[in-house]
Formats: C-alpha cells, structure tokens, sequence
C-alpha cells in the first residue's frame, strides 16, 4: 500500500486493494492496482484503480495519479489491443457507479456495437469567437 494511500472500510474497490474480496488482479504498482473488470463490455475489459480512495479524479493528488496510464498502457500492450478505449466516468450522470476513482481499458475487437464501448458523440457548434471566449476563461483559472 502507497504510504499515505487513503482508504474507505464500505468501498468495494478499496476491499479489493486490501484482499479482503477477491479480483483477477493484473499488475500493482505503489500507488496503482489494475484487475479485471467483473462484467466486461469486452474480453480483456481492465480497470485500474488509485490504491487512494477518491470519488473523482479531481479529489485525486497527483502523487496517486501517477502511474495509472503507464498501467493502462501496458495492459493494452500486453494485450496487443490495436482498438481500444480509456474510459474514465465521474459523478452518476456520467455514468459512474463505483464510487472510487477507477479507469477502464475497454477492447473494442469488431465494429459491432455488440463489444466494447459504444459512445454517444452529440457534438455542437460554437463559433470561433465562443471558443476564443473559453480557452481564456478556462486558462485563466488554471
Ligand atoms: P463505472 O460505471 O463506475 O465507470 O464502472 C464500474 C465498473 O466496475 C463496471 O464496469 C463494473 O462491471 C465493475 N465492477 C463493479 N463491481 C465490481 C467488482 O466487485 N469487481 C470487479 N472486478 N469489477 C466490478
Ligand atoms: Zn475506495
């Protein structure tokens, strides 16, 4: 466990960093835990998770985000996935359900819409002087 890794005694996915439910674990590093998903959207279907229990990715610190791409990337590699998706939901209407932090690699085998992620993509229109607007809003605050 990551010295000073923040964990919740009601959260499943903490249970499973700690043992106390099992997992088809992948790879662990200090601050990171990968495994299989339980009900994949297709096989190889990973997630991997902050061993620090936040609900969000912004409640994160950075220390404990470190490694979870360079893990994602190696279960895509290993898998030798040419098609695939990283999927990262936050809050309910965004679809997350598990209430700690957690990233999926999601094999996309076929174009079918039977496997692997199907994605809504209701894109809008905004004008240049919209999006100008925005950028200096944003990095204003960053
Ligand atoms: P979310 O919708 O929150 O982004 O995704 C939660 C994911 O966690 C789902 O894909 C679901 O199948 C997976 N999951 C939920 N409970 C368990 C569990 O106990 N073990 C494993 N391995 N996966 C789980
Ligand atoms: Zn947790």
């Amino acid at each position: 466990m990551a010295t000073n890794a923040r964990t919740l005694a009601s959260c499943i996915f903490c249970k499973i960093v700690k043992g106390e439910i099992p997992s088809f674990k992948l790879l662990e590093t200090e601050s990171a835990y990968s495994f299989l998903d339980i009900n994949p959207l297709a096989k190889g279907h990973a997630l991997i998770i902050p061993k620090y229990h936040a609900e969000k990715l912004h409640d994160v610190p950075d220390e404990h985000l470190k490694d979870l791409m360079v893990v994602a990337k190696k279960i895509a590699v290993a898998q030798g996935l040419v098609d695939y998706n990283i999927l990262q939901n936050n809050g309910r209407i965004a679809h997350q359900v598990v209430d700690h932090v957690h990233f999926h690699v999601i094999p996309k085998p076929s174009e079918t819409d039977k496997e692997g992620l199907v994605i809504g993509w209701p894109q809008q229109k905004l004008s240049m002087d919209e999006l100008s607007k925005l950028q200096e809003e944003i990095k204003g605050k960053l």
